[in-house]
Order: C-alpha cells, then structure tokens, then sequence
C-alpha cells in the first residue's frame, strides 16, 4: 500500500537544493488492433520540459501489439528506449530497422520527417522521450541513429544522451543533456551536475532522493543538485540545462508559434515532400486531428 502522505509538499523555487515535486502520470490511448495505452508524464501542467526534455511516455510491461502508422514529426529528436519487445522502426529518410532492448534509437525529426512502429515481439516495455531541438538546429536536416554500445556508469546508470561522471554516450545532442537509464540494487549514488535541473521517473517502484515513488512518477529535482541518492530499483534520469526558450507543442510538432505548427500540419495533410515517403504502407498513414479552435500558445512552467 501506498503512503500518500509521502507525497512532498512544493516548496519555496528560490530553495533549489531542497526541491522535490511527484508528478503523476496519465493514461493515454493510443488506439490499434489491440488498444494500447502509455502513461504520459511530459509534458504536463507545470512541466513542460526538463532541460530540453519535452515528452515522456512509458508503455507496459503487457501483452499488446504496438501498431503505429506513418505519422509526422517536427522540430524534436525521438528517443526510443525498449526494456522487452522488438520494434520494427521504419522512416522517411529509408532507416529500416529492428529497435531491441539495449539499443537506443534516436531520430532527429529537423525541419520534418515521418516514421512507423510496429511491434513484432511482446510483450512490450519501454521509453519514447522526445528532446526539443534548440531554435539553431530545429530546421535542420533529418537524421537517425542507432546505438548498441553504451558507456555505463559505476556499473548501474546506462548512459543514453550527454555524460554521467566520466561515461559519455556517442549519440548527438544539440543542447546541454543527460539521460540515463538507472537499474539500481541496494543504495548507489548518481553524480548530477548542478547547473543542470533533473527529474527521475520510476520505471518500477523505488526511492529517490528519500522520497518512495510508485511506478510511472516522476520525481522533479530542480536545479542545484551535485549528487542524488536511489534505492531498490529501476529509473530513468532526465536533465539538463533548462531551455530557455517558449515551446508550442502540439499533436507530433513542436515549434514555436501557431503558425508555424499549423503549417506543419497543413504540409501533413497535402502529402508535402516535407515529411517524405514511409516505404512499406501503401499510403497508410495516421492523419493529423483538428486543430483546436484557439491560438496554440507556448506552455509555460508554474511559478
Ligand atoms: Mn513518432
């Protein structure tokens, strides 16, 4: 049973080095042959971002089939991290691959591109994050890469994006990051740096910084951290330096003014040489929603 009295209470922003806020995650349908649903943690009301984090799903452990078609992506990197279950990862600029357990896959969405996923062993378990691309790099060219082979730190943090202590991933950032995948015995110790804010999500149940999380919150730890302490778990670390600038983020785009996301989906919808061909759908494709009859405005952080 779950004590929610242990839930912290906000406290003073100007005390960073004392700041700890659960965050709860929603569940969100994704539709699909056998309806499948994540829990969405990011962005949310009074987090938007994380450093440049932007969005942040976990799906499973559970028997479904994950059946995602060709869909548009702007201004963002995907970061798709598997705990069990292969995914058949397909895009527009021709990567055609198998995303394992272990493996991280990145895509650079840029100034625009479109991918498939389609399980093709369950059950399934997993991360999909997305980092925001920083206004210098949010047109650019897309791009994908995968990595097999990443730095472990003190043999429990698997380094994904940016450094923890001396173990620094090959995978490319655009601005100042860290993510990391934690699988913590006992009591470890995670050096932080602390120009960077962080948050942890509790990829099973675990304490984090004294504070026992349930599986699926978030735990956000503000800036001003050398150091945090884990027990008894698994955990994902996101951090880095926090983004100055306003997001719009909407459906699979994030930009940043309401034009700019509505022309992305209006290039969607006309089929534009923007976001390419996914090969192997005959057309298929997830069609953008409408979109709301008011200004996408930026989200902001609560003060
Ligand atoms: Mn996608």
């Amino acid at each position: 049973m779950s004590n929610l009295e242990a839930r912290p209470v906000e406290t003073d922003v100007t005390r960073c080095d004392a700041m700890a806020e659960v965050f709860e995650p929603r569940v969100v349908p994704l539709g699909g042959l056998r309806a499948m649903s994540v829990e969405r943690v990011m962005p949310q009301r009074g987090l938007p971002t994380v450093g440049a984090w932007c969005f942040l799903d976990s799906y499973g452990p559970a028997d479904v089939a994950m059946r995602v078609l060709p869909h548009p992506h702007t201004g963002l990197q995907t970061v798709t991290w598997p705990l069990a279950g292969e995914i058949h990862h397909r895009d527009s600029i021709g990567s055609d691959v198998l995303v394992r357990p272990g493996q991280l896959n990145l895509m650079t969405a840029g100034r625009g591109v479109s991918h498939s996923e389609l399980s093709v062993s369950e059950p399934l378990h997993g991360l999909q994050l997305w980092v925001a691309l920083p206004a210098d790099h949010a047109t650019m060219a897309p791009a994908f890469e995968q990595h097999v082979d990443l730095p472990v730190y003190d043999g429990f943090a698997t380094v994904l994006m940016g450094s923890v202590g001396d173990a620094t991933s090959p995978a490319t950032t655009h601005t100042p990051l860290v993510g990391a995948d934690l699988a913590v015995a006992g009591t470890r110790v995670l050096p932080l740096r602390p120009d960077y804010e962080h948050a942890v999500l509790a990829v099973s149940d675990l304490t984090v910084a004294g504070t026992p999380l349930r599986k699926g919150q978030l735990l956000y730890l503000g800036t001003g951290r050398s150091r945090v302490e884990l027990a008894d778990g698994r955990a994902f670390l996101l951090g880095g330096e926090p983004f100055p600038e306003d997001l719009v983020m909407w459906w699979n785009f994030v930009g940043r003014s309401h034009e700019e996301i509505a022309g992305a989906r209006a290039a969607w919808e006309a089929a534009d040489e923007l976001f390419g061909t996914v090969p192997g759908h005959d057309g298929a494709r997830i069609p953008a929603p409408d979109l709301p009859g008011i200004r996408l405005t930026p989200r902001r952080r609560r003060q």
